[in-house]
């Protein structure tokens, strides 16, 4: 057997009421002029407003709000303008992953020359000196990608939208202030998609064929507690839109077990992923297709083909939901149920892709790195397999 790496480096200060540690947290680094990055959703919101206000108090602060949609190349570069302007010494990272990577990519193109494209993993890949990477602080606000505990940032071109990879150890965030508070606000398709990429990351982690006891067993404890709390962030989130009465402590109780399951599951992923994040990327580049949603949507299709290949590791699984359980294939079941019971479309045709897309879905989705970890290999025909089944619906 091959000799393998263990590493869980982050800091994390879990609870709520996090937050409102940022000051002491700049401070604690070192740092003087901090500049927040955050996508336009979060910008207008009132706790980012408090926020920034009370570390305007303490600093010169500036604010670069300029990420939407999936990120582009572009953004980031009209990052690292503002925070060069500012001549910033800590990035605070504000928002869901997407917020997140592009606050990483700015980390590069802070004191770095080019364009963010020059540094996307590849044989032509200009090297990121450490050195020069200010100190990022995240600030989680959704629970799902969990990228305040990664190492990597996805943007995607401007031109192509093809997704390019910016990875270097110096991109984990030092600290991550994890407050749940934050995602009580977070809407109920919101909460339901970035939960099931959370839920992804960590089953495709526990079935890759990699050797981490240590990953497998956070994965374990992650799926429990989606299983635990998915649905009910969910159904609070619905209520509040509605005006219904929440029961606040069990809505905040459910947001902090999802906040904690996203960054298991990307703590998990240090053991790679597998062939639904493959089909996901492939959808985000050709019909752009939300990350979470995508994973969502092909969740069943893709563990359904990896089933024969690991059957006893199912079977792991299907315990966690139910200890009595003696077929790997209810936990497909329950995975299929839970999506029906958060309103995810049950397909991609329900979902509004159009088929035409198919040819074009296969080579980016071949192309993918993820897949190669998968518990079985996967062929352009298993995806056009894969593929087929979920447009059946
Ligand atoms: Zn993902």
């Amino acid at each position: 057997m091959s000799i393998v790496t263990y590493n869980f480096p982050t800091r994390i200060r879990f609870g709520a009421g996090a937050r409102r540690e940022l000051s002491e947290t700049i401070r604690s680094l070192g740092a003087a002029r901090p500049a927040f990055v955050t996508d336009r959703g979060i910008a207008g919101l009132d706790w980012f407003a408090a926020l920034v206000k009370a570390t305007e108090a303490d600093f010169e602060t500036a604010v670069f709000s300029g990420i939407w949609g999936n990120p582009v190349g572009s953004q980031v570069m009209a990052g690292a303008k503002a925070t060069r302007g500012h001549r910033a010494d800590v990035i605070i990272a504000v928002g869901g992953g997407a917020a997140v990577d592009v606050a990483k990519a700015i980390a590069v193109m802070h004191r770095h020359d080019g364009t963010i494209m020059d540094f996307a993993w590849g044989p032509d890949m200009a090297p990121i000196d450490a050195a020069k990477l200010p100190p990022i602080i995240a600030i989680p606000s959704t629970a799902g990608t969990g990228s305040e505990v990664g190492r990597s940032a996805v943007i995607s071109d401007d031109e192509t939208h093809a997704k390019k990879i910016i990875f270097d150890p110096g991109l984990l965030p030092r600290i991550v202030l994890a407050d749940p508070e934050v995602t009580l606000g977070l809407p109920a398709h919101l909460t339901a998609a970035t939960g099931f990429d959370a839920l992804t990351h960590l089953v495709e982690a526990f079935l890759t064929k990699e050797h981490h006891p240590m990953c497998d067993g956070i994965a374990q404890e992650g799926i429990r507690l989606v299983a635990r709390s998915l649905e009910t962030a969910v159904d609070c989130a619905k209520r509040q839109a509605a005006g219904e009465p929440v029961d606040a402590a069990q809505h905040l109780a459910a947001r902090r077990d999802m906040l904690d399951a996203s960054m298991m599951g990307a703590t998990a992923f240090q053991k790679e992923l597998g062939v639904t994040h493959s089909c996901a990327h492939a959808l985000s580049t050709i019909a752009d297709t939300h990350h979470g949603l995508a994973n969502a949507v092909m969740l069943p299709y893709a563990m359904r083909f990896n089933l024969e290949a690991v059957p006893e590791k199912f079977l792991r699984l299907a315990r966690i939901i139910d200890p009595k359980a003696d077929d790997g294939a209810d936990f497909i079941d329950w995975i299929v149920g839970l999506r029906a019971r958060l309103d995810i479309p049950p397909g991609l045709t329900a979902l509004g892709v159009s088929r035409d897309t198919l040819d074009d879905l296969i080579p980016v989705a071949v192309a993918d790195m993820c897949h190669q970890f998968n518990p079985r290999p996967v062929t352009a025909d298993d995806f056009r397999a894969i593929y087929s089944e979920a447009f059946a619906q």
